[in-house]
């Protein structure tokens, strides 16, 4: 494999270096700390990026990047910003001239040697890319709880059997520290808020608006780091398991009986007034840690880049995050093209889909209704241009889905093995269209984004096993039986099953 060639060929000459003057080399290796117990690995299996090369990030208008104009405008990250001086989005960007200075084939080599490391803070998924994510901070002031390094889960039998695909995949991205994908951003946003308050920056805490996995992730990190966190809480519209993540974590929780957009509109207001740090997908910082997600995808296939990445969207700042990590692996020629892109959301909240299906002509908020997919509720998202800018630039498609095709979607593929989401059904819903119009072909290789863990959701999973869902079939339900404590009617109810079920 050409990869392990190369590999071969840089451990040489790192060790090359080594022997020519272990000084300079000491020089170029930047602090290590080892903050577990496990034995460290051994090898250094690539030089770490020289010295003379500094790497920088800035905010600057998101419309700057997005129409491509030049601008004169930027801020420091160690500023406290959200919006641009027109009160537009602001997007971080990295000086990638210096990170040019490394060919592809380096950052491959650079990142695929981190994988599992124990070196703090790379073993992370999203931190074995420090470079391309906060390259400036410093390693002791990163708050990280070993996010990232999903599983990229081959969906056989359930792209064989129900799609006739045989290149299906699911990155479960909500196999991580607070079960969903918030955490890659988090972790990033926390840390330089870490960073921020150790150079005595006036700051009581970090506050979320949330329909649940932002305030799980934001109060585990918080309380991992002893910063105060503060959370307002939609009243009753999010999961148990969600909400009694913060109360559990010490977060301050504010209960509110509005939605999702209501309390966005009260955060910002509050943050405008107390020196409290806004933490919502508003704030760009997350953004860049949730587009490692793009990047590991790439790193799993072995830089090979899949047909199509479907990724279900409410806020719409993960569909962008997204989208940056695969073109930055594009600009810095890790690969040499990216994946179409398709944004999936529920019927119930599609201010998205309906903008797309009007030919990107007329965004209209609109007030979302309830869904099974509560994490994606939003009628009036924050980053629809970040998501349209997106879709415009990899040919991506909007895709939506109804409660019941949501939560068939979701029982099909908990019963192939998988136990996902309701939001990953609404991606899959999504999947199950594209493929039967043939816009997806069967041999297309395809990921479907699985943002949270199946087990903060298991109510709605309940409801539909029971068929206690109104005006749904529940067709795929598996209710258990109920059987009297007495040999024969066990027997009877196994040998009625067994008449049914064909032995392999
Ligand atoms: C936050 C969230 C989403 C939506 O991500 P956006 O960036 O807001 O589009 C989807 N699924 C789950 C489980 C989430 O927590």
């Amino acid at each position: 494999m050409a990869s392990s060639q190369l590999y071969n060929s840089l451990l040489s000459s790192s060790l090359l270096m080594k022997s020519h003057s272990t000084s300079a080399v000491h020089h170029h290796i930047p602090k290590l700390v080892i903050k577990c117990n496990a034995t460290p690995s051994t090898v250094n299996t690539i030089s770490p990026p020289p010295s003379t090369t500094k790497f920088s990030a800035k905010y600057v208008p998101f419309n700057s990047i997005s129409t491509n104009t030049p601008t004169t405008e930027f801020y420091s990250l160690n500023e406290i910003v959200y919006r641009s001086h027109a009160g537009g989005l602001l997007d971080i960007q990295h000086d990638m001239e210096a990170l040019k200075q490394l060919d592809g084939e380096y950052w491959k080599t650079l990142f695929d040697s981190r994988i599992g490391t124990t070196k703090w803070p790379y073993g992370s998924g999203v931190w074995s890319k420090k470079e391309w994510v906060l390259p400036e901070i410093d390693n002791d002031d990163i708050v990280s709880a070993f996010e990232g390094n999903s599983n990229l889960f081959w969906a056989e039998r359930f792209g064989k059997k129900f799609l006739q695909m045989n290149d299906l995949w699911v990155k479960h991205c909500g196999i991580s520290h607070t079960g969903s994908f918030k955490d890659l951003g988090m972790t990033v946003l926390v840390s330089q808020v870490n960073r921020l308050r150790k150079m005595n920056v006036p700051l009581v805490g970090v506050g979320c608006a949330s329909t649940g996995d932002t305030s799980a992730a934001l109060s585990a990190y918080c309380a991992a780091a002893n910063i105060p966190s503060i959370v307002f809480l939609p009243a009753n519209k999010i999961s148990m398991a969600q909400l009694v993540q913060p109360i559990a974590n010490g977060a301050f929780v504010l209960s509110i009986d509005t939605d999702f957009d209501g309390c966005m509109k009260l955060i910002r207001e509050v943050t405008a007034e107390l020196p409290i740090y806004l933490a919502n997908s508003l704030n760009s910082l997350r953004l860049e840690g949730q587009k490692t997600a793009a990047i590991e995808i790439l790193q799993q296939f072995d830089w090979k880049v899949p047909d199509w990445v479907i990724v279900p969207g409410g806020n719409l700042g993960n569909i962008y995050a997204f989208y940056k990590g695969f073109r930055m692996c594009q600009e810095l020629a890790l690969v040499d093209r990216i994946p179409r892109l398709v944004c999936a959301q529920a019927a119930n909240a599609n201010p998205l889909y309906l903008y797309y299906k009007s030919g990107w002509k007329e965004f209209t908020p609109l007030k979302a209704s309830t869904t099974f997919a509560s994490a994606i509720q939003i009628g009036d998202p924050v980053s629809i241009d970040r998501a349209v800018y997106a879709l415009k630039n990899s040919n991506g498609i909007v895709g939506e889905a109804t409660e019941e095709e949501l939560m068939d979607a979701m029982a099909l593929a908990d019963s192939t093995g998988m136990f996902i989401c309701p939001h990953t059904g609404v991606a899959l819903t999504a999947l199950i269209k594209l493929r039967n119009s043939g816009i997806i072909g069967p041999t297309d290789k395809t990921v479907v984004v699985s943002t949270a863990h199946g087990l903060k959701f298991t109510q709605s999973k309940i409801d539909y096993h029971s068929r206690e869902i109104k005006d749904i079939t529940c067709k795929y339900a598996n209710p258990p039986v109920q059987v009297k404590a007495e040999f024969g009617s066990v027997m009877d109810v196994l040998k009625k099953y067994l008449s049914n079920t064909r032995l392999h």
